[in-house]
């Protein structure tokens, strides 16, 4: 099997842990695996005296709990939305009757940010939401930029990094960032289960919290958090899987993990590049390659799927998503664009 998607080929190491048998987790032992996991986070992503929830959930489970504990505390969200993931916070503040003012990217495209501080003084929100990297087109977004807008007006900055994270330089507090969430099958390529959601050291003193959604109640998961546990069964073999990959990235450092995913970025665009396969994101993120080919796109990924190979089939047609999360040789991104050359020539 060939995976160039979320997650991608997975380290032999950590498969294995998953195969085992699982330890009870109401322990000592476990609470301290969850403690390590919890700061090796926080200082991979920069932040300091901040906290963590682990949440058995994907990172749609995360981005639900920000809307009902936090963004509904606020009087107008604002919202960058440049695709799917974009839509999604939208998509989440209406299901949760929260106001919301929807600021619409174009596919693939960047922000217009002198544009976007317009619309943000006129419209005066107090909370804004976006992604560092639209996943659905590739298109990563200047944080730093959308950072000092928010500073300026004094708005509460929400990130999902789900895609991002360990694939794309960020550090919270340098940003200035309130809350970031990620998930386990991105930037951590372990199997998917567990998401993740950052509070900075400014957003501990915050009370207002809602207690709108029992399961995902921030106040009640950090309680117990502070011992190490969680207040509902984790999954505990994601839980001992999380912890084998952060204490590696802890060994290699989070600037080489990111350099490798970099390395291999570059080397497939070149490879796009020679087979004349666009890339239409202004400023693509390390984490996927998204391009369009030029023939024969209606029979890519099924074909692809037979030969046990699986990328990511994009929203419009002929376009496709590459990720370059997890392991990855040149050869196999070799390999992969002689089997798609092959597919546009039949
Ligand atoms: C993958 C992803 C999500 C979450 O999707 P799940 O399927 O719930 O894990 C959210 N935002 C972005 C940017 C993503 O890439």
């Amino acid at each position: 099997m060939k995976l160039y998607v979320f997650p991608g080929v997975i380290e032999k190491e950590i498969l294995d842990i998953g195969s085992h048998q699982i330890p009870y987790m109401r322990t000592n032992d476990f609470s301290l695996i969850v403690k390590e996991c919890e700061r090796l986070l926080l200082s991979f992503i920069g932040c300091k005296e901040g906290r963590s929830i682990i949440y058995t959930a994907s990172g749609t489970g995360a981005m639900d709990a920000v809307v009902t504990n936090y963004v509904a505390t606020k009087k107008k969200a604002f919202i960058i939305s440049g695709g799917t993931f974009g839509k999604r916070w939208h998509d989440l503040c209406e299901y949760y009757e929260c106001v919301n003012v929807v600021y619409e990217v174009s596919f693939a495209k960047d922000v217009n940010y002198i544009d976007l501080e317009n619309r943000i003084a006129e419209e005066r929100p107090d909370v804004f939401l976006c992604q560092h990297h639209e996943t659905s087109t590739g298109q990563l977004f200047d944080i730093k930029r959308i950072a000092s807008i928010c500073r300026k007006f004094g708005i509460s900055l929400v990130v999902d990094v789900i895609s991002s994270f360990l694939a794309d330089p960020f550090d919270m507090d340098e940003l200035g960032v309130d809350i970031c969430l990620t998930s386990s099958q991105k930037g951590l390529n372990i199997p998917p289960g567990l998401s993740i959601l950052f509070f900075s050291k400014r957003l501990m003193e915050y009370s207002y919290f809602l207690h709108k959604s029992f399961y995902f109640d921030f106040d009640e998961n950090l309680k117990n958090l502070l011992r190490g546990q969680t207040p509902y069964s984790p999954a505990t073999s994601l839980f001992l899987q999380l912890h084998e990959r952060l204490k590696r990235i802890a060994c290699i450092g989070v600037s080489h993990v990111i350099e490798d995913v970099r390395k291999k970025a570059i080397y497939f665009r070149k490879l796009c590049a020679e087979n004349n396969w666009i890339i239409p994101a202004e400023n693509p993120s390390n984490c996927i390659t998204g391009f369009f080919v030029n023939n024969n796109g209606d029979k890519v990924f099924e074909l692809l799927l037979k030969q046990n190979i699986f990328i990511m089939p994009g929203a419009i047609k002929s376009f496709f998503r590459v990720s370059h999360l997890g392991v990855q040789s040149n050869t196999d991104l070799d390999d992969l664009v002689s089997a798609i050359k092959k597919i546009e020539n039949q």
